[in-house]
């Protein structure tokens, strides 16, 4: 059966340091407590080391927030997925939304990311999502399939079922806007139809959708109470242990 799953993306924010202490909080206040669901913090790539080092990782797993689509070489100032396996980091987030509006990914470089993280046996948090402009169209679901479809449906059905999902509405990210728990599962459950018809009942249902998009305390239960809203991928809120404890408790 699926697991539920917080992840932090903490993005370009705090100094080493400021890093290294907000795991050790988020780490603390995980001590005593046993959450309903994994806990994952996904950070800066000269965090993982560090925050490897302060961190119980049976409680508090460890992610990078990308990859580079090449092992090695000639690509300066790019993160490689063996890199990143070699600091004890086991996630990475791909596709985010901010990498695809900002660093140009596509589909073919993030097939080629989504191969590396696998080979080197990285978990794939895998973003998908719409602009605002798609929503207004009511075209939201054609986009969200084909991104799935042009980075994910060549995967087998075992490689596929490493992968977990975040449903990120590009409309809601950082904006304070969240999507309704009915849009949020509208589209979860039009997301596991679409991994049922190519992989089948039995991997769609294994399968981990999170919801990302100005997700804080005190709308996370209301979102994860939705049968296909299997936790959150959480940016803003991931940067106070207080906020994202909160959104981890919201399984209780
Ligand atoms: C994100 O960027 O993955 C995200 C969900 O951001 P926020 O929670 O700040 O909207």
């Amino acid at each position: 059966m699926r697991k539920n799953i917080v992840a932090g993306n903490w993005k370009m924010n705090t100094t080493v340091p400021e890093g290294v202490a907000l795991a050790k909080e988020v780490n603390e206040a995980l001590a005593n407590y046993t959450p309903k669901c994994d806990v994952v913090i996904c950070v800066p790539f000269t965090h993982l080391c560090p925050v490897c080092g302060v961190i119980d990782q049976a409680k508090l797993g460890l992610g990078a927030e990308n990859c580079a689509d090449h092992k090695s070489g000639a690509y300066t100032g790019e993160v490689s997925a063996p890199m990143v396996q070699s600091t004890g980091a086991t996630y990475v987030i791909l596709g985010h939304s901010e990498r695809r509006q900002y660093y140009g990914e596509t589909s073919e470089t993030l097939r080629a990311k989504v191969a590396l993280a696998l080979e080197y046996g990285l978990t794939p948090i895998f973003c998908i999502g719409e602009v605002l402009e798609e929503r207004e169209k009511g075209i939201q679901e054609d986009v969200v399939r084909d991104q799935i479809v042009n980075a994910l449906f060549q995967l087998d059905a075992e490689q596929f079922g490493k992968i977990i999902l975040a449903y990120e509405p590009v409309w809601a990210i950082g904006t304070g806007k969240t999507a309704t728990a009915d849009q949020a599962e509208e589209m979860h459950a039009f997301i596991r139809r679409t991994i049922a018809d190519r992989y089948g009942e039995k991997v769609a249902q294994d399968c981990s959708i999170l919801y990302g998009g100005s997700c804080k305390p005190s709308n996370a239960a209301e979102l994860f109470a939705k049968p296909d809203v299997d936790g959150g991928l959480i940016g803003g809120a991931s940067l106070k242990c207080a906020d994202f404890m909160g959104i981890v408790k919201a399984f209780d």
